[in-house]
């Protein structure tokens, strides 16, 4: 594996606005260190169980992403440590990650995932939920949130043309949402397959997988 490699030369051509995180899920430590030793210091995980693990056996000064789908019961696991959220679809999710945030005398950054794609499979919210939730009282009383920003994942299809739809759909969303809260500056979009378009498109935040640790086998 070149991940150091991979890691510069992407790092090289984005633009000075866009942050990376490097996504490991299913990959060794002795990977992410690879990455770490190249000066990355954001890493993104799509399980609770995994990223508590790796957290426990690196080094302090990383900033951990959740990328996944969260299941509320779990988020006690991370909330001592966890630097943004990707995944917040629901207000239930998010009075869960308030009440945890608490526990630890901690405010935890949130993004709401916006459904964009036409896949019934990708989770999220319509824009008109997390616009509503924004609005909500009772979002104001949540002291141990913050929500700054959003995220998207995009069709997974060879038509171009649809993914960049989808990924205008997110920054009109993301700028329409930003009247309402002021706060919000991260447009989570892009991955290994599409981010230079996602960059096109406005985003802020990029999570690249396997263009940077190479393919996943999940066996
Ligand atoms: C796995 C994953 C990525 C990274 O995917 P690659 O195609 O390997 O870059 C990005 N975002 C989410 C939410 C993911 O689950």
């Amino acid at each position: 594996m070149k991940i150091a490699e991979n890691l510069l030369e992407i790092k090289s051509n984005l633009p000075e606005q866009v942050t990376l995180v490097a996504v490991s899920k299913t990959k060794p430590v002795s990977d992410l260190m690879e990455a770490y030793n190249a000066g990355q210091r954001i890493f993104g995980e799509n399980k609770i169980q995994e990223m508590v693990e790796k957290h426990e056996e690196m080094p302090k000064d990383i900033e951990w992403h959740m990328i996944g789908h969260v299941q509320r019961n779990k988020v006690k696991y991370m909330a001592e440590f966890v630097s943004l959220i990707h995944g917040v679809e629901s207000f239930k999710l998010l009075k869960e990650i308030n009440k945890q945030a608490q526990k630890h005398d901690r405010i935890i950054d949130c993004l709401l995932q916006i459904k964009i794609a036409e896949e019934d499979s990708k989770f999220g919210m319509s824009a008109k939920n997390a616009s509503a939730l924004l609005k909500s009282d009772d979002i104001a009383e949540l002291k141990h949130i913050k929500i700054v920003g959003v995220m998207g994942m995009a069709t997974f299809t060879d038509d171009r043309n649809q993914v960049k739809n989808e990924f205008e759909l997110l920054n009109s969303t993301f700028t329409a949402l930003k009247t309402i809260n002021s706060e919000l500056n991260i447009l989570s979009m892009g991955m290994s397959g599409d981010y230079q378009l996602a960059i096109d498109c406005g985003s802020t935040m990029i999570r690249v997988g396997s263009s940077i640790f190479g393919v996943r086998n999940y066996n």
